[in-house]
């Protein structure tokens, strides 16, 4: 990577975006850990920055331009030089629904390309009670460590004893509970397995082999201790009330947080079959009837509406059984059982718990099992022996401890399905975009989200799954999906909250129409939310400084990842598996195939015309 001439280009950026007149708040500096020499240090985040680019993955992404190293790509100096930028949002401990979350930025070992997963869970929150706003990693340990940060200063412990962990051990280790918490990886991570995932507070920190980094670096768990129970809101009391009433209204009354709250987001599986998003047989198929057992009704009907949420999140869409375990997401029973042609949801609950435990992503292990059940029946790869199947736990669960612990048959399915399908000389059922597994959307009923995967970003596009869209549109909406997405997690606030307060509103004034029309793009816009950051920070937020700031964070990861050898709009190579582009075969009622060139095209206009509008003197060029 070339990153003289990145940070000539981001220092242009910083000149051009630089907001004046924009207050900031909320702590300014950032704690970096240097794993080199186990050593930590203060550092000031230059207000430029604060003001520029808030929080979360545009403050985020721009530190870690600061701190990546020149040879970044240098398998034997990779990991040194690639730090990991944890970001907390501007909203925690406001007090504002969805104002709790934790923004992770690193070179994805995967795709090479730059990665930020957004998740709610307590680390930003409590990285905030200790005066941080970001948690800068640098180099890399010699031995394997659990890292404690404290009020106090950050110690490492240093031994060989944690070797083999999983995740539930090394959390009873460090005795996470109200005052602390952890992210920790399992044996996957160890074993660089590429798509190891860090764990925290019970779920996956999110795609792109962060557990691989983490496994690199040997860090075995982040730890960090604090708690701050007081408020932080600069604005008027009772204007925050009111705000914070009326935002609480809409969110009692969405039929969107409704669902959730009584089945969990596996309430999507059903318009997954309807409209042919699914997975299933490894992408063969985009619906099937027993789609009906994992999907919302049926669970609440068997396990209960015993529901919970990630803190300080409205939705509550996290659920559990009767006895305690926790209810999957929608992606990961899509892909650890449809997809693999399990329909048992009991199963599947298992082996989610298995996967996280062990720290491997849930549905990047799916995606890898859906590749070798359609190996094995091809006979292309003889992996399994006579008698072994899918639907059977007592199979599938030791195969999973094997690909996490690169052990038996599990050793080649640990590289991950692109290596597999290399391997094999035949690329034609391996489902990866720049090497990493697809998720649980079979493109040709979900045209939005390929743009939104293709680009890196494997955000959900909350329009196109949501609503009916005209084809034609898709890219447009797909663009205002990524404004509105980066937008809100840059302001600190979660992206889950666009469908109550943004799309359900749109569709109560479109009711009659079937299709939500172009025009109404105007309309789509989190006024409400704005409205409620204001109160609370106490100076006017306006709508357009957070689509603003969302182009601000999707031109950062653009030229990042330009330096990093992905041009995102001239990508010329095979951004999606062929499949979904020329095979209109499956089982859903309308025939389709993903025209994605298409979108691409009018994808790369618009973002093209955002580039323009940002100012001049930087194009694409
Ligand atoms: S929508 Fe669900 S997973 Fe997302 S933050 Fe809220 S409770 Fe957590």
């Amino acid at each position: 990577m070339n990153t003289t001439v990145l940070k000539e280009r981001l220092e242009n950026l910083d000149r051009l975006f630089f907001p004046g007149n924009r207050k900031t708040d909320g702590p300014s500096k950032a704690l970096v850990l240097d794993l080199g020499d186990e050593s930590f240090y203060d550092w000031e985040i230059p207000e430029q920055y604060l003001a520029s680019y808030v929080s979360g993955p545009a403050l985020g992404a721009r530190l870690w331009a600061e701190f990546a190293g020149a040879d970044v790509e240098e398998q034997s100096t990779y990991e040194s030089n690639n730090p990991v930028v944890l970001t907390a949002s501007l909203m925690s401990n406001s007090g504002m629904p969805g104002g709790e979350s934790l923004s992770i930025a690193f070179r994805s070992p995967v795709t090479g390309t730059l990665r930020f997963n957004v998740v709610s869970n307590s680390f930003g929150m409590r990285l905030h009670s200790l005066g941080y706003a970001a948690l800068i990693i640098t180099g890399r340990l010699r031995r394997p460590a659990v890292i404690d940060i404290r009020k106090s200063g950050v110690v490492y412990n240093i031994s060989e004893v944690f070797i083999g962990y999983t995740v539930s051990q090394v959390e009873e280790l460090v005795k996470t509970g109200p005052m602390t918490t952890a992210m920790s990886i399992g044996p996957a991570g160890e074993q660089k397995v590429p798509y190891a995932a860090v764990v925290s507070e019970g779920a996956s920190t999110g795609r792109g082999g962060l557990g691989c980094v983490f496994g690199y670096k040997n860090i075995k768990s982040l730890c960090i201790t604090g708690f701050n129970t007081d408020f932080v809101r600069q604005g008027n009391q009772e204007d925050i009330e009111k705000a914070l009433r009326k935002l609480g209204k809409v969110l009692e009354d969405s039929p969107y947080c409704k669902a959730m709250q009584r089945c969990g987001s596996v309430c999507l599986i059903k318009s997954s079959g309807k409209k042919g998003w699914a997975p299933v047989f490894n992408f063969s198929r985009r619906t099937d009837p027993r789609l009906f057992h994992l999907g919302g009704d049926e669970v609440a009907r068997r396990y209960g509406q015993n529901h919970g949420g990630c803190i300080g999140c409205p939705i509550l869409c996290r659920h559990r059984t009767r006895t305690g375990i926790t209810i999957p997401d929608y992606a990961s029973v899509l892909m650890l059982g449809s997809n693999i042609a399990c329909f048992d949801m009991d199963k599947i609950i298992e082996r989610y718990a298995v996967c996280l435990d062990l720290g491997l992503d849930p549905v990047s292990t799916g995606n890898v099992l859906g590749w070798a059940y359609e190996a094995w029946l091809r006979r292309k790869a003889n992996l399994f022996e006579e008698g072994f199947s899918f639907k059977d736990n007592s199979k599938v669960l030791p195969l999973i401890e094997m690909i996490a612990r690169r052990t038996g048959i599990g050793e080649p399915l640990s590289y991950g399905t692109y290596a597999l399908g290399n391997a094999c000389g035949d690329m034609g059922f391996a489902f990866t975009i720049r090497g990493l597994e697809c998720g649980p959307f079979d493109y040709r009923g979900a045209y939005g989200q390929s743009l939104s995967d293709a680009m890196g970003f494997w955000f959900d596009d909350y329009f196109g799954i949501h609503s009916s869209l005209c084809r034609r549109d898709q890219a447009d909406w797909a663009v205002l999906n990524e404004q509105i997405v980066m937008g809100l997690e840059s302001s600190g606030v979660s992206p889950a909250l666009i469908i109550p307060t943004v799309t359900e509103h749109e569709r109560k004034l479109n009711r009659r129409l079937a299709i939500m029309p172009k025009s109404a793009m105007k309309l789509v816009k989190p006024y409400l939310i704005a409205e409620t950051i204001s109160a609370i920070k106490g100076f006017d937020i306006t709508v357009d400084e957070i689509l603003g700031l969302g182009d601000r964070c999707w031109r950062l990861i653009y030229e990042i990842n330009r330096a990093l050898g992905f041009d995102m709009l001239r990508e010329n190579g095979e951004l999606i598996p062929q499949h979904f582009c020329i095979d209109p075969e499956s089982n859903h009622k309308v025939d389709s195939i993903l025209p994605f060139r298409t979108l691409l095209d009018r994808y790369c206009f618009l973002r093209k015309q955002t580039i323009a509008v940002q100012g001049s003197g930087l194009n694409a060029d």
